[in-house]
């Protein structure tokens, strides 16, 4: 492989976007299956048993997700999160985890999971390098998990990889909930009693109109204001201050000391003023929002031969012209587009 052009002894070269924003953070997918059917990403009546998913072939290989990782990194990347469709349906991830984390200037990978598969691979994955884990858990009520996992997944086992996580060094890990009004908003306080106290940190996530297929209606978005009440009419709260800029979690504390929960707002309070994410979908187009309608090939120049770095200003050309802020325009248009990119294509 071509050494990168630009030299990695001056640090990398800040990108900028047409609104001043930076390139900091790189989202792979590095799968587009999944073994869930979670109603608001792959509602099992849109995706049946034989939908045709991407092909070994067509999927990035390990060596080229890691050439890219390091020229996304000579661009300024150090944040990695791998994710998918369900990454741990990926063979061998935490090979690919050891080649990330080696990369020069990479100085987190983190992953997503569902949790249904992690348990007997958490040590395997710390070994490598990973360093944080982010598990989706909606609900600890068995048949509300069985519902928005389409009927695929057993909310035990969730609880066992987060044990299983634990034992492997990953603690604190976030655990991701997607709050549907009529669905799950009314088990949001039975999973903070069970969580706090435990370090581990909730985030609840606003159901989002991605993608075309999970027939969105903004009347089963729960705005995190509403839960946010809720939640400190039963234990108060405070606000803290950001970690770094451009996290998109609002945090609190529960004001007794029971820990911390997050709130991400993309509907109702939007988060694009300083978004920093590009990301990888798993057949390696390059996408610069969560909401694109389209993504930029870079899997045909790189197995075309390009260079290392031809391929920088490729990806520095993608990311000069980009403008997107989806979400703070969601709430101006009067009918928004549908032509989303599908959220396991592209991995959240
Ligand atoms: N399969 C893994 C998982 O579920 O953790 C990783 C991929 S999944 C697409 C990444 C995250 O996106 C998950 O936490 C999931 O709950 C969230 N997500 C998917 N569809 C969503 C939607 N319509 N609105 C909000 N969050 C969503
Ligand atoms: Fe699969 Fe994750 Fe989408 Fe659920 S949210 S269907 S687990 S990719
Ligand atoms: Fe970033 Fe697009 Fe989400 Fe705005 S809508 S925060 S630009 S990914």
């Amino acid at each position: 492989m071509d050494a990168p052009a630009i030299p990695l002894g001056f640090g990398p070269a800040a990108q900028r976007d047409l609104r001043g924003r930076v390139l900091r953070d790189l989202r792979i997918s590095v799968v587009d299956r999944c073994n869930f059917r979670c109603p608001y990403c792959m509602p099992e009546d849109q995706y049946p048993r034989d939908h045709e998913f991407l092909s070994k072939a067509e999927r990035l290989r390990f060596e080229e997700i890691e050439r890219l990782t390091r020229i996304f990194a000579t661009l300024g990347v150090h944040k990695l999160r791998l994710t998918g469709g369900e990454p741990l349906l990926r063979r061998d991830l935490p090979e690919l985890v050891r080649k990330l984390a080696a990369v020069p200037g990479i100085d987190d990978v983190a992953l997503t999971t569902n949790g249904s598969l992690l348990a007997p691979q958490a040590q395997a994955l710390r070994e490598a390098g990973l360093q944080r884990i982010t598990l989706s858990l909606d609900t600890i009520v068995p048949e509300t998990f069985r519902r928005m996992s389409g009927g695929r997944g057993e909310v035990g086992v969730v609880l066992e990889a987060i044990a299983a996580a634990e034992r492997a060094g990953f603690a604190p890990l976030k655990l991701n909930v997607v709050v549907m009004r009529g669905t799950n908003d009314d088990e949001v306080l039975g999973l903070l009693e069970r969580f706090r106290g435990s370090g581990h940190i909730v985030r609840f996530i606003e159901y989002m109109d991605v993608g075309t297929c999970n027939d969105w209606r903004r009347d089963l978005v729960v705005p995190s204001a509403e839960l946010r009440a809720r939640i400190a009419a039963r234990w108060p709260l405070r606000e803290l201050e950001p970690n770094y800029g451009g996290e998109v979690a609002r945090r609190y504390a529960f004001a007794d000391g029971g820990g911390e929960i997050g709130f991400i707002s993309s509907v109702t309070e939007p988060f694009c003023g300083d978004c920093s994410r590009a990301r990888l979908s798993a057949d390696g187009r390059l996408y610069t929002c969560l909401f694109a309608g389209s993504g930029h090939d870079l899997r045909g120049p790189l197995r075309a031969g390009i260079g290392d770095a031809e391929l920088a200003g490729l990806i520095r050309a993608v990311w000069s012209a980009r403008e997107d802020r989806y979400s703070e325009l969601r709430s101006e248009a009067t009918s928004a587009s549908r032509e989303h990119v599908e959220m396991y294509a592209i991995g959240g």
